[in-house]
């Protein structure tokens, strides 16, 4: 785990460091997941150095959030974010201090933490600077808040979610006072931008234990005061490695008003079509897809829409074949491979065009799709001058 590039990228940034003078440490995420043996996605170094010192020691640096102590270092390795030691000023908004304090001390940094397992730094040598226990709380699989978890959570009301989120990623219990402290906060989440907890929500929908999670959020009297219906009951056998497929799922779980609700989350436009789609061919199911579902939807829509189906129970007309089978036997597979268009139907019937046009067009695709119809000029040809040239 520690032999992977993101590790020996940061291990680089603090021996130069080291050799500046300055003391460095690895801390947050990376640590605790090492201990857990995940793999890191960012791997993050901790430093007495200023912001400036840093950038004086480096030779490629980028300013990302130099006026919260961070640059990014770019080292042969790979990409490096590096922190100055900081405490966090007055939180006056639950939400972000009004400002940082850089600070020479790593307790101090380790301190401003949300929770033990996440307050652990480790020296290049591999050995741990761990003050609040954490350590030992990720043997015992918990999540504890540093410090005060009343006072803490009063601070930030984000990280009321971030135990959650951890909780069902990483199949932790969230210790007895850290719960009663989010209890006691929660009507403080309304203080958070939608932006920040829709990320923390697209972590939570890949979690292991996606069920525990939506129970904590129960628990804990979250649920109530964020938008949308979070049932945990319904989540009991959810799992997937695609942040959307939750995003659909929990739109489903909301009834007629899934687009208000997911829209209070500031989902992307990407996002909210593939949400409609997965909606829209779970619909379908219940009578059955046609050549049409697997024409019209991805093989990642129909996948979704029929994982639900599963989930929910659903009395549906499953498909007797892979989804992937069933798209490949389609005679064809996008709407420009049909070899008539518009323009040849005015060419061909000598009418004017009108809403007829479009409906011709759509028929005759749908009896390409169905095989009743060839894919090809002649054919095509006749069947319109059948069905609609010869009108009255
Ligand atoms: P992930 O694996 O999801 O990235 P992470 O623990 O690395 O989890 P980040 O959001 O990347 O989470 O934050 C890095 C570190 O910064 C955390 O481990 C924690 O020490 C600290 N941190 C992050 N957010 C907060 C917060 N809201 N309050 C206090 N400390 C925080
Ligand atoms: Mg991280």
């Amino acid at each position: 785990m520690q032999n992977n590039k993101e590790w020996q990228a940061a291990y680089s940034v603090i021996k130069q460091l080291e050799h500046a003078g300055f003391e460095a440490v690895i801390v947050g995420g990376a640590v605790r997941d090492a201990l857990l043996d995940r793999p890191a996605h960012d791997v993050d170094v901790a430093t007495n150095a200023l912001p400036e010192e840093v950038k004086s020691v480096f030779q490629r640096t980028v300013d990302i959030g130099i006026q919260h102590g961070t640059v990014l270092v770019i080292v042969p390795a790979g990409p490096v974010e590096v922190t100055t030691y900081r405490t966090d000023g007055e939180y006056t908004d639950h939400r972000r201090p009004e400002k940082v304090q850089f600070v020479r001390s790593l307790q101090d940094d380790l301190q401003r933490r949300d929770f033990t397992m996440n307050a652990i730094a480790m020296r290049h040598d591999g050995s741990f600077v761990d003050f609040y226990g954490g350590r030992q709380d990720i043997e015992l699989r918990v999540i504890r808040a540093v410090g005060d978890a009343q006072k803490r959570f009063a601070e930030d009301a984000l990280r009321m979610l971030r135990a959650i989120r951890f909780s069902a990623q990483l199949d932790f219990t969230i210790t007895e006072d850290t719960l009663t402290a989010i209890q006691n906060r929660a009507a403080d989440i309304a203080f958070i931008a939608s932006e920040r907890i829709k990320a923390e929500l697209d972590k939570l929908w890949l979690g292991t234990t996606v069920f525990k999670g939506l129970q904590k959020l129960e628990e804990s009297g979250l649920a109530v005061y964020l938008p949308g219906d979070f049932q945990a009951e319904h989540w009991q056998n959810f799992r997937t490695e695609d942040k959307q497929l939750g995003w659909a799922y929990f739109a489903l779980l909301q009834g007629a008003n899934w687009r208000e609700v997911l829209r209070s989350y500031r989902l992307s436009n990407k996002e909210m079509a593939f949400v409609k789609s997965v909606l829209t061919a779970f619909e379908a199911l219940k009578s059955g897809w046609t050549n049409s579902h697997y024409f019209t939807y991805t093989e990642q829509e129909l996948e979704a829409a029929l994982y639900f189906a599963k989930l929910r129970q659903l009395d549906a007309c499953l498909p007797n074949q892979p989804i992937h089978t069933l798209q490949d036997k389609l005679p064809i597979r996008q709407k420009q491979e049909v070899v008539v268009n518009g323009a040849d139907l005015l060419k061909w019937s000598g009418k004017k065009g009108g809403p007829w046009v479009k409906e011709a067009l759509e028929n005759m695709l749908e009896a390409i799709l169905h095989n009743e119809l060839e894919n090809d000029q002649q054919q095509i040809r006749n069947w319109l001058d059948h069905n609609y040239f010869h009108e009255a």
